[in-house]
């Protein structure tokens, strides 16, 4: 309490200011995920001192995070290579090895490894950045969910963090598809679920070692498509363990959250006759303590931009949001965590243009309009691809189904020659 107040008075001295830089800017991040964590390093690398980070949860293993990410090359992890810590991300991530096939008649359509991609587990990667966040003395504060934010008519822009307002800059909403600060913009809109199924997570035992052993599933990830619904599953070198789940269309388990771990697996147990090696062998193995919580996945509309060009349009102009509290997608291109950190690439480049400038609260709406319209579209197209390909590794039509083997067969057969 003592620490908020003195803060408060030391914002209010910086905007005495004549001559202002980019350090003074009052930068409050809600929500220290991949997409809020990157931008607050990106900033304070710029010179931007005074940023703080919320955080809702109460540390960084309140809650299991186990599946893991693969950062593209020309997306999260160029991000990654251009804040130069990709050397503290190397040594825990591994190149990805992405397999696919026609679960029904097991036919393999394609194989192919990227080395120029990053696959991480995403608690892992969070943890990284939060060491890096440590180590530049950026406040980060656990146990801080944001309430809610206010305008006055004097241009003035507050943040309400337990109980208490504090006066900032730049508000800028990190928080997830849940977040708070799209809620007070938009409504509680509920998020779209579009999938459900089983997950589990199988460790290394005398009953699993055959598993460990199969060059199909080791250091790789795998997409099973089957008629209607799907199974993914990945074998992670470093952590040892084979995550893998199952994606069913919502509509097909409308009482999904009713579902206990035991009916999950009596439904993945049901399909395992419908999936041939190595998908057939995992799903055998799989006992129920192996289960983890559900799989829902979920995401949301994309909301139309306003007229002056902004997704955030509110008084002072000076809110936006980024990753999946702006466009909250399906992991089915793996593209969720990586548009995350290209929305954090994006605006700590334009905010970057402020360094040299005598900055005004004008110079910071602008920049939001431009940031806006880049990350609106490219997170619209992202949602709407990303649905696109759960459709096609799920459906239920034999020509779909045939032109999806054709062309995935192309791909991976072209990629082989050109590699
Ligand atoms: C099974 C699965 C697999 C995936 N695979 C991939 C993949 O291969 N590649 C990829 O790019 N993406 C993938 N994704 C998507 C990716 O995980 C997300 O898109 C990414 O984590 C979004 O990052 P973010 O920083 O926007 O939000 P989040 O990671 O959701 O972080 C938001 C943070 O805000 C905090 N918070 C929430 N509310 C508040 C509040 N009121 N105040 C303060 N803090 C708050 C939360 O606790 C959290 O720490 C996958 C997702 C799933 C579910």
């Amino acid at each position: 309490m003592k620490f908020l107040v003195q803060r408060q008075t030391l914002k209010t001295q910086q905007h005495l200011y004549l001559v202002r830089t980019c350090s003074d800017i009052i930068v409050d991040l809600q929500g220290a995920g991949p997409g809020g964590l990157g931008l607050a390093i990106a900033l304070k690398k710029m010179g931007f001192n005074n940023i703080t980070v919320y955080e809702r949860e109460a540390g960084i293993n309140s809650r299991s995070q186990g599946y893991s990410m693969t950062l593209h090359e020309h997306g999260g992890y160029a991000f990654i290579k251009r804040l130069d810590i990709q050397d503290i991300i190397i040594p825990v991530s591994t190149t990805p090895l992405f397999k696919a096939w026609d679960g029904t008649n097991n036919s393999k359509l394609y194989q192919q490894a990227i080395p120029s991609n990053r696959r991480i587990v995403r608690a892992q990667l969070r943890g990284c950045l939060i060491d890096i966040a440590r180590e530049m003395q950026i406040d980060l504060r656990w146990n801080s969910p944001v309430e809610g934010f206010r305008e006055d008519d004097e241009d003035n822009l507050y943040v309400t963090v337990h109980g208490i307002e504090e006066r900032v800059d730049l508000l800028i909403a990190a928080d997830g598809i849940s977040s708070k600060i799209r809620s007070q913009l938009f409504g509680d809109e509920p998020p779209n679920v579009q999938y459900v199924g089983p997950a589990a997570k199988i460790k290394r035992t005398e009953e699993t070692e055959h598993l460990f052993e199969d060059p199909d599933i080791i250091d790789s990830l795998g997409l099973h498509s089957n008629y209607g619904y799907c199974l993914f599953f990945s074998h992670h070198a470093l952590s040892d363990e084979i995550f893998w789940s199952m994606s069913f269309p919502a509509s097909e388990f409308p009482s999904y959250h009713e579902k206990t771990r035991e009916d999950w697996l009596q439904i993945a147990k049901s399909k395992e006759e419908t999936f041939k090696s190595p998908a057939h062998h995992l799903i055998r193995a799989t006992r129920v303590e192996d289960l983890e919580e559900a799989l829902i996945l979920k995401d949301r509309d994309p909301r139309p931009l306003s007229t002056a060009g902004r997704l955030c349009q509110t008084k002072t102009g000076r809110v936006t949001c980024l990753g999946d509290a702006a466009h909250a997608m399906i992991p089915f291109r793996g593209a969720g965590g990586n548009n995350a950190l290209l929305d954090a690439w994006k605006l700590s480049e334009l905010l970057d243009s402020l360094k040299a400038e005598n900055w005004s609260r004008d110079d910071l709406s602008r920049i939001l309009v431009e940031y806006e319209t880049e990350m609106h579209k490219r997170g619209q197209d992202a949602i709407i691809s990303s649905r696109d390909n759960a459709k096609l590794f799920t459906t239920q039509s034999y020509l779909r189904s045939t032109a999806r083997n054709v062309i995935m067969r192309g791909v991976g057969l072209w990629s082989q020659l050109t590699s």
